[in-house]
């Protein structure tokens, strides 16, 4: 999991030291790979016993024993402290145990401070940091559960926040915050007093934009100054025979997409859907499926498209659920890629679907090269075509089985289309926000009727090819 993760920031990190980096960052694999009890905590972290309840002084940040060695090595490496940070977050807290709980978090408001808390069912390393446009504090913990259900709470700095897996052996909390702030201070408590949890405390205070900024800088250093391009993916040789479908349930872990009047998430009910699209077209047994996710994680939306083209997909297949403030409005509907907008509704639709990555707290570099780099190329008029051919045929077939939208084949700047050679379609199944919607929505011989309608309309595309 560890070797998978640092591969990871590999590619995202190469540059010039690279061949040296990466003879280090092998060592550091090693050494990361040494198992870690939670004996290791040092006392710093028992000595709050005295204290009930969350101190107002506390004492410095714990970290496993085991771990510091490792520190200075990657700061030779030159990278940027997140990512000495984060690297450490992917440490599991006591390999071979599970993986850390989230009982709960709290917020409380001191002052102009604002004290985050997370409650933990063991100690689990965390990193903290900052992002601007808009203002965020990002805290990456190794892959944890979360005890269900789980109150997003807000108050004070934090306008609100969501929470979940953002890459396997990663989970991420992001706290919105309406401006500027400075992470105080951040450190773990283990349990002391009438407290049963290891709490993680993060103490928030206003500052200004230039100050953020700066810090900001700081913590990004030289690694961000030429972000790496990605390498044109080669299209495989298609692999004869049965066509290959590639469905994406959109967002995903810390991305929980619209989420419903009864509290339901759209992550959720898209990947039940997606589950159940690729069971009846495997069930036909005449196409090859791949789902960009088929779990509750966070899949950036480059990712997505790199994936598709890397398998040489025939037809990709996006699925999500809309959500909007006039709980009257219902029905599905399809769109396909364009520069331009059909309409401002549609335009609005792929402004959303194309925040994933900053709701997920990603940074501005991640952020920019999601969307721009893949501009649409206009010699792309082939797979336009198809696009559109496939959403005519789509609507057809589940306007039988749902109401649809009136207008229904729209069009956006939907960065999760922009596979340049791979006809592409994002369905809106219908609308959280409508009761009718929201029922069908949730009901598993609903979900069938309208899957079993996009395989016809797969059928019937592929067999007019
Ligand atoms: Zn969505």
């Amino acid at each position: 999991m560890l070797g998978l993760f640092i591969a990871e920031r590999r590619s995202e990190y190469d540059g010039p030291k690279r061949v040296r980096q990466r003879r280090d960052l092998d060592r550091m694999a090693e050494t990361l790979a040494v198992p870690n009890g939670r004996k290791d905590v040092p006392d710093t972290a028992r000595a709050s016993r005295r204290c009930p309840g969350v101190p107002a002084r506390p004492p410095a940040p714990a970290r496993p024993a085991t771990i510091a060695p490792v520190i200075p090595m990657l700061r030779k490496l030159a990278l940027p402290p997140a990512l000495v940070a984060i690297a450490l977050a992917a440490v599991p807290a006591d390999a071979g145990a599970l993986s850390p709980n989230v009982d709960g978090m709290r917020v409380g408001v001191y002052d102009t401070r604002t004290r985050f808390v997370v409650d933990l069912d063991r100690p689990a390393t965390f990193s903290v940091f900052t992002l601007s446009d808009p203002y965020r504090v990002v805290v990456d913990l190794p892959e944890v559960t979360w005890s269900s259900p789980l109150k997003r709470v807000s108050g004070g700095l934090i306008a609100r926040l969501r929470f979940g897996l953002l890459k396997p052996g990663v989970s991420r909390i992001v706290l919105d915050v309406g401006g500027p702030v400075r992470v105080l201070k951040s450190f773990l408590l283990a349990p002391a007093g009438a407290s049963r949890h290891h709490r993680l405390v993060i103490d928030l205070v206003p500052t200004d934009r230039k100050t953020f900024m700066r810090e900001i800088r700081a913590r990004l250093g030289t690694a961000r100054t030429a972000p790496p391009r990605a390498p044109p993916v080669p299209r495989p040789k298609p692999r004869g025979g049965k066509k290959l479908v590639m469905i994406d349930p959109g967002h995903g872990g810390v991305d929980p997409g619209a989420i419903s009047r009864s509290g339901q998430y759209e992550k959720h009910v898209v990947l039940a859907h997606a589950r159940e699209l690729r069971r009846q077209l495997l069930a036909a047994e005449n196409y090859r499926v791949v789902m960009t996710r088929n779990r509750d994680v966070f899949v950036r939306l480059r990712k997505r498209i790199q994936e598709a083209r890397a398998a040489g997909a025939d037809l990709f297949i996006s699925l999500h659920a809309d959500s909007t403030a006039r709980p009257s409005v219902r029905g599905a509907s399809v769109y396909t890629l364009s520069e331009r907008a059909s309409d401002r509704e549609a335009a609005a639709l792929a402004a959303r679907e194309n925040k994933s990555d900053i709701i997920a707290g990603l940074d501005l570099d991640a952020r920019s090269d999601a969307v721009a780099d893949i501009l649409i190329d206009l010699s792309q008029r082939d797979t336009k075509n198809r696009s559109a051919q496939f959403a005519g045929i789509l609507i057809h077939e589940m306007a039988k089985v749902r109401s649809m939208l009136r207008n229904t084949h729209r069009f956006a700047g939907f960065a999760v289309l922009k596979a340049p050679d791979v006809p592409a379609v994002l369905v809106e199944l219908g609308y959280l926000s409508n009761r009718a919607d929201e029922r069908l929505l949730f009901d598993a011989k609903a979900r069938r009727r309208l899957m079993s309608a996009i395989v016809r309309a797969i059928d019937r595309y592929f067999g007019s090819q």
